[in-house]
């Protein structure tokens, strides 16, 4: 089969789906993973003829995208602030919301009082792990922790820190039912607590499109009770014992309880809600 015909397939499977100009990326980001073209190449290559073994992966991968699946779920791999990250069924697909979070904890770590020689990291919720290796990254003298309730979260979050020669501290644990010690003692005080928690209220369900949870993990979206700020609750309870003197919180939060969510930090002496790319109220951090 030619590349050409392929492309004529994917418009002609997909077009329930996808609009046009989406399913001409996710051709080329198919044609760049399985064929190693990019988008150039693969304008100059629509007449080459595929061996019979391409040709089957591409038909693969159009009966896949068929059912809904995101293609980053399809390709297992998906690009993060820059960095390649595994992912699966078991792991939200990141977000660029998150790159936010993450520039911005990472500016107001450099401009804070910390020492990042041994700064202490606790991100809560890790998922994918793409919080701690991203900060890992950034603050290589830091000791990160990670904790997530799901062990294939954390087989997932694990093979991506191998793969970015990253050392994190993983942690299998039901935060919001256990108490807050991340490693052995109850006494653990962070420098940066960080989490982006499931958010999304049960109520909110059905605004969720049918791509998102039908394929991603409800576990990492949803807040577990009619609650959507149980996670918040906790965080501001166990911050006030568990944050060290100069520490710093990051959150990402849903946009529609920004006030709220603020509002549970009032103890705190610095607290400043923040919006995304997007203008929606996304972010919030609080000092000590
Ligand atoms: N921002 C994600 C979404 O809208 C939700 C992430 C979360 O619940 N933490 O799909």
């Amino acid at each position: 089969m030619k590349l050409s015909e392929i492309k004529i397939d994917f418009q002609n499977e997909l077009f329930d789906l996808y609009s046009t100009s989406e399913i001409e990326e996710l051709f080329s980001i198919f044609c760049e993973h399985f064929l190693e073209l990019n988008k150039v190449e693969l304008r100059q290559n629509l007449d080459k003829d595929l061996s019979e073994d391409d040709s089957n992966k591409f038909s693969e991968a159009i009966s896949e995208l068929k059912t809904g699946k995101p293609f980053q779920q399809i390709l297992g791999e998906t690009e993060f602030y820059g960095m390649k990250f595994f992912v699966n069924e078991y792991v939200l697909i990141p977000r660029p919301e998150t790159e936010e979070l993450l520039e911005l904890a990472i500016q107001h770590i450099n401009d804070s009082k910390l020492k990042v020689e041994g700064l202490k990291i606790l991100d809560i919720g890790t998922g994918s792990g793409i919080i701690p290796i991203v900060l890992k990254k950034h603050f290589p003298e830091a000791e990160v922790s990670a904790i997530d309730i799901s062990a294939n979260a954390l087989e997932i979050a694990k093979r991506n820190a191998n793969f970015h020669k990253t050392e994190i501290n993983f942690i299998q644990k039901d935060y919001l039912n256990e108490v807050f010690s991340s490693a052995q003692t109850d006494n653990d005080v962070y420098d940066i607590i960080i989490s982006n928690p499931p958010y999304i209220g049960i109520d909110e369900n059905p605004e969720i499109e049918d791509s998102v949870k039908g394929f991603e993990p409800n576990l990492a979206l949803f807040s577990p009770t009619s609650d959507a700020l149980i996670f918040y609750r906790k965080i501001a309870i166990d911050a006030e014992k568990h944050l060290s003197e100069n520490g710093i919180i990051f959150l990402e939060i849903n946009q529609k309880l920004g006030k709220e969510t603020l509002k549970l930090f009032h103890n705190f002496s610095k607290s400043s809600l923040l919006k995304d790319i997007s203008g929606n109220d996304r972010m919030i951090f609080i000092k000590k």
